[in-house]
């Protein structure tokens, strides 16, 4: 059975610093070289895209975990989502702080067995009840963003896009997961929760079709459940790229959005589509070598 891996660093606005980008990409490459190991030790789908999403969390220059942006009070809230498409089991956190790896609490919550998806404060009461790791905002405001914050303070939030990180895969059990965390929108306000954690915007897997994982203008991608909407594709037939072309096309011409998908089928075939200047993507099909553009 062949097992595939796909990662990506968010169709953010790249062109503005391209140095930053230069930067995502060996981020994009290590997280999928450690899922395809995983996924070649007979691992599962869903310890892939955490593992590849905790390395992408843990890299500074991308809007997730440690690197987040803060929102228009200067603070972090970060969103995740991660779901097993073998049962259909997700789990969510929303507007959560103080947590180094969200994805990871997120799959505490998918381990929960009557809850799905947990926000703010009360999704801070369940880490500390499990004992998951908590940080500092501190340990995830990096110089770089909280420059860009002061500098910024009196502007509006018109940045439309993060450097939201995901993963997607398939494992030799024919089981395939997706995994996205965000710290969401630049200057956003308090409380503001974009796609990346809601099931079929932010990501969707499931066994019969595919998985996907979703990235970019959130208020958009959220009104055409653009990650539900490729595995319903790729079940009317078409192949994952196909699938996410699909996808963003209706994203630009249904609701004028822009930003980035990338898809994993049943098959194990991959799909990376955006309509953005870029999105940093790595992926891995059964132990051949990675492949990364952006
Ligand atoms: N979709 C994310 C959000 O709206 C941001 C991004 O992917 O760039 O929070």
């Amino acid at each position: 059975m062949t097992t595939a891996i796909v990662v990506h660093g968010g169709a953010g606005a790249w062109g503005e610093v391209p140095e930053r980008l230069t930067r995502a990409m060996p981020a994009c490459i290590a997280a999928a070289q450690a899922g395809q190991a995983i996924l070649l030790a007979g691992g599962s789908a869903l310890d892939a895209v955490e593992t590849a999403v905790n390395i992408l969390e843990n890299e500074p220059v991308l809007d997730a975990g440690r690197g987040s942006y803060p929102n228009a009070n200067g603070e972090i809230e970060m969103d995740a989502l991660i779901m097993d498409g073998s049962d259909l089991n997700l789990g969510a956190v929303a507007a959560v702080t103080r947590v180094q790896n969200p994805i990871s609490l997120a799959r505490k919550v998918l381990e929960h067995p009557n809850h799905n998806f947990l926000v703010g404060a009360g999704a801070e009461a369940f880490a500390d009840q499990i004992g998951f790791p908590r940080c500092e905002v501190a340990d995830l405001l990096t110089d770089e963003n909280l420059l860009h914050y002061h500098n910024h303070k009196n502007t509006t939030a018109n940045e439309a896009h993060g450097d939201t990180v995901g993963a997607v895969a398939i494992d030799s059990n024919g089981n395939i997961a997706t995994a996205t965390s965000t710290g969401g929108t630049r200057h956003k306000l308090p409380g503001r929760v974009g796609d990346s954690p809601l099931v079929g915007s932010g990501g969707y897997a499931d066994n019969w079709t595919a998985a996907v994982s979703a990235t970019g203008h959130g208020e958009a991608l959220m009104k055409i459940i653009i990650s539900k909407r490729v595995c319903d594709l790729v079940g009317d037939g078409l192949s994952a790229q196909a699938a996410c072309d699909a996808a963003i096309q209706m994203l630009a011409e249904r609701v004028q959005g822009t930003g980035g998908l990338i898809a994993v089928d049943a098959r194990g075939q991959v799909g990376v589509a955006r309509n953005t200047n870029a999105m940093p993507y790595a992926y891995a099909i059964d132990d051949k070598p990675i492949v990364s553009g952006k």
